[in-house]
C-alpha cells in the first residue's frame, strides 16, 4: 500500500489526510502543536465563500499599502521594515495584477467545486460545525465601493457565481439586524458559514477512526527526497531523540511553513505570512442574541467579515498585515473589530470577546500551490491564503488525485 506523509494538521493537511484515506493510502499526518488546527485554522471569518474569491492583486491594493503604511488602525497594513522575503513576495504580487482576471476566475470555479466536497465529508462523518446556510451579504456605503464591486461582479458571474445586486431596502430584509445606511449591496445566496476549528478537529477524529496515524507535538526538522520516496526527519516532544521515516510520498500542508520545506524539496513556494485578526463575542444574553445577525456579512468598507457561530458566537474578522511571522496580538488592531460591532451592531453585548491573530499562508498571485513538486513523491497544498477554508474541501481532491497518478508512475 502506498504511505504517504502529511505535514502539518490544519485544514488543509486534515482534508488532505481523508481524501488520501479514501484512496485506500496509508497516511500519516506530522503535526507540531499538541492539537489539530490549533494555527491558521483556529479562528478565522468562517466564510465559505466564493463571492470572496476576488484576488488581491490590483495596483489600487500596492496604492492603499503604500498610503495606509503608517496608519495603525488601517485595514491593509505593510510595515516598513524591509526583508528580503517582502520584498520578493511584493515584487511577485504586483507581476501577478497581469493575470487578476484569470487568478479570481480560477478561484471562484474552486470555491464553488469545493462546497460540494465539504458538505459531502461533513456528512458522511456526521460533522456539526455550526453550519448556517444563508448567504453572505456584501454592503457598500457609497456608489464609488459600489461601482467597482459591479465589475468584480461581473468577472465572478463569468465565472458561474450567481450574486445579485441588492437595493438599501433588500440589504434591511435580508439582515434586519444590521445598523447604517447603505447605498448598495450584492447578495449570494449559495455562500455559506462555519467553525474551521470544530470541523477541522471533527475530521481528524474521523481520520483516526478509520487507520490515519497522527503525530502531535512531532516537529518536522528536514525533508530528504530519496530515489524510492521521501525521508521525513521529525523531534517529538520534550528530549525525545530525532526519527527519520520514510515514506513513498510526501504532501507539504504547513501553511506559512511551507516556503522552507519547499526549499529542502529543492522548490521555490514564496508563501507569504499575511497577518489577519478576529474576534469571538460571546453572546450569552438573549438581547444581544436577537440583536446579532445570522446573514454572514462582509462591509467592504471596513473590509470586516461577520460568521455567526450558532446561537451564543459572533466572528467578526479583518485586516492583512505584512510583519513577517510574527503572532503577537496587537489591540490597535483589534479595536477597529470591536468598534465595527458597536456601530453596526449596538444591541450586542461586546462584555466577552475573545481576540485572536493568525497567518494566513499566501502566494504572490493568490493561487494556492496544488500538486507535485520538482521532485518525485513531493506534493504542496498550500499558500490558500484569504480562502483555505471555502478551498481547501477541493484542493484536497486534487492533491490526492496527483498522489494517486505520480506515486504509480515512479
Ligand atoms: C483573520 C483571518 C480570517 C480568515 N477568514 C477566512 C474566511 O472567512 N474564509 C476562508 O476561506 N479563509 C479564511 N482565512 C484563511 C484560512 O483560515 C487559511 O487559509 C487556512 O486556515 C490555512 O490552513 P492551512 O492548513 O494551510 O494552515 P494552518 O492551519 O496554519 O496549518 C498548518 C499546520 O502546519 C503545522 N506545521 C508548520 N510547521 C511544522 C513543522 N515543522 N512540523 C510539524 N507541523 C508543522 C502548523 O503547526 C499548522 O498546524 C482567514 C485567515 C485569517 C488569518
Amino acid at each position: 500500500m502506498t504511505s504517504v506523509a502529511i505535514i502539518g494538521a490544519g485544514v488543509t493537511g486534515v482534508t488532505t489526510a481523508y481524501k488520501l484515506l479514501a484512496r485506500g493510502m496509508t497516511v500519516t499526518v506530522f503535526e507540531r502543536q499538541r492539537y489539530a488546527a490549533m494555527e491558521t485554522s483556529f479562528a478565522n471569518g468562517g466564510q465559505l465563500s466564493a463571492s470572496h474569491a476576488e484576488v488581491w492583486n490590483q495596483p489600487a491594493t500596492l496604492i492603499k499599502g503604500l498610503k495606509w503604511m503608517l496608519r495603525k488602525d488601517a485595514p491593509l497594513l505593510v510595515h516598513p521594515a524591509p526583508s528580503w522575503h517582502k520584498i520578493s513576495w511584493l515584487v511577485e504580487f504586483a507581476a501577478a495584477c497581469r493575470h487578476y482576471r484569470a487568478s479570481t476566475q480560477t478561484l471562484t470555479r474552486l470555491a464553488m467545486a469545493s462546497r460540494k466536497h465539504l458538505l459531502d465529508m461533513a456528512t458522511s462523518e456526521g460533522i456539526e460545525f455550526d453550519l448556517v446556510r444563508r448567504g453572505i451579504l456584501q454592503v457598500y456605503e457609497d456608489a464609488a465601493g459600489f461601482k467597482a464591486a459591479e465589475r468584480v461582479t461581473s468577472i465572478l458571474v463569468d465565472a458561474g457565481l450567481d450574486r445579485r445586486a441588492v437595493t438599501p431596502e433588500e440589504i434591511r430584509a435580508i439582515e434586519p439586524s444590521l445598523s447604517g445606511r447603505f447605498h448598495a449591496g450584492f447578495y449570494t445566496a449559495t455562500d455559506f458559514t462555519g467553525d474551521i476549528h470544530k470541523f477541522t478537529t471533527a475530521l481528524a477524529s474521523a481520520c483516526e477512526r478509520k487507520g490515519v496515524g497522527f503525530h502531535y507535538e512531532a516537529d518536522v526538522a528536514g525533508l530528504r527526497p530519496t530515489d524510492g520516496g521521501v525521508d521525513v526527519l521529525w523531534h517529538g516532544a520534550g528530549e525525545a531523540p530525532a526519527e527519520r521515516d520514510h515514506f513513498d510520498a510526501v504532501v507539504i500542508c504547513a501553511g506559512v511553513a511551507s516556503r522552507r520545506f519547499a526549499a529542502m524539496a529543492g522548490d521555490r513556494v514564496n508563501v507569504y505570512p499575511v497577518k489577519g485578526y478576529s474576534i469571538t463575542v460571546e453572546i450569552a444574553d438573549e438581547a444581544s442574541q436577537k440583536s446579532a445577525p445570522w446573514v454572514s456579512l462582509l462591509d467592504e468598507n471596513a473590509k470586516i467579515v461577520t460568521s455567526r457561530l450558532g446561537a451564543q458566537r459572533l466572528r467578526i474578522a479583518g485586516t492583512a498585515e505584512f510583519a513577517g511571522e510574527n503572532r503577537d496580538i496587537r489591540m490597535d488592531r483589534i479595536a477597529p473589530l470591536t468598534d465595527w460591532l458597536r456601530r453596526r451592531f449596538p444591541g450586542v453585548s461586546t462584555e466577552t470577546v475573545v481576540p485572536w491573530a493568525g497567518l494566513r499562508p499566501m502566494t504572490p498571485t493568490m493561487v494556492p500551490r496544488v500538486g507535485p513538486g520538482r521532485r518525485p513523491g513531493v506534493f504542496y497544498n498550500t499558500g490558500h491564503g484569504h480562502l483555505g477554508w471555502t478551498l481547501c474541501a477541493v484542493t484536497a481532491e486534487m492533491v490526492a488525485a496527483d498522489v494517486a497518478a505520480g506515486v504509480s508512475a515512479n
